[in-house]
């Protein structure tokens, strides 16, 4: 498996329990709390990506095996020597979608780079592989907008059971405020009230990037009073 070069050599390793399933999530590498359980994701970022897919088939992996010293990135040795190994995972488990999970499994699985620009969004890989890249957790945990990781796994859920409601388009954008509506040039908004906050407008403007009218939201009111709302170009 490559590892007679790799540095990181002779080091415990922290191997997925493979079987097929409908996710596969690739990390970038265990953590402390992984080597000690011989698991991977099951440190404080792992257990927020485990509770945000609960429910769903998901087999756990990293990009590479072992852990850097003192949780460095892996070099791009390390992930090389180890690619066998995430092929290996990628052939057992067949996944219907691979997630990406952080910077390093979008480059080692992809070859690009900029999680922040890719999350969400599907890449069709040259084997016919789907991946879609997400917001690692360890982000959030160290302060990035959760919403971001949210939005990742709403797009997932809706790629994944697209009958449950959101629209299964990575590109589609909850708006959340009026420069942003006006940016795109279309919106779609969900006019309903719930049970829960009868009378309060629950809307949510969605502008569609494939639209080729502009409309623009004059502004919200609850549905006993009706909408505002006008194209602009
Ligand atoms: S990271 Fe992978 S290639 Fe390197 S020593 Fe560990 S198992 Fe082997």
């Amino acid at each position: 498996m490559g590892c007679e070069g790799c540095p990181l050599g002779g080091t415990p390793r922290v191997t997925p329990t493979l079987r097929p399933a409908e996710i596969l999530a690739v990390g970038e590498a265990p953590g402390a709390e992984e080597v000690e359980k011989g698991v991977p994701f099951v440190g404080p970022a792992g257990r927020l990506l485990r509770a945000a897919l609960e429910g769903m088939d998901v087999v756990y992996a990293n990009t590479i095996q072992c852990r850097p010293p003192e949780n460095r990135t892996p070099t791009k040795e390390e992930i090389k020597a180890c690619a066998p190994a995430v092929q290996s995972y990628l052939d057992a488990v067949n996944p219907r979608i691979t997630l990406a999970v952080g910077a390093t499994a979008l480059k080692a699985l992809t070859g690009r780079a900029g999680i922040l620009k890719n999350a969400g969004k599907l890449i069709v890989r040259e084997d016919g592989r789907t991946v879609m890249p997400i917001i690692h957790p360890s982000w959030v945990l160290h302060g990035g907008d959760i919403r971001r990781f949210d939005d990742c796994i709403k797009s997932l859920r809706a790629w994944i059971h697209p009958r449950h409601g959101q629209i299964p388009d990575p590109h589609i954008r909850k708006a959340t405020n009026r420069d942003h509506v006006q940016r795109r040039p279309l919106w779609g908004f969900d006019w309903e009230t719930s049970a829960l906050s009868r009378g309060k407008a629950a809307s949510c403007p969605t502008p569609c990037p494939m639209a080729k009218q502009t409309w623009s939201c004059m502004g919200f009111r609850t549905r006993t009073r009706g909408s505002s709302c006008a194209r602009t170009g």
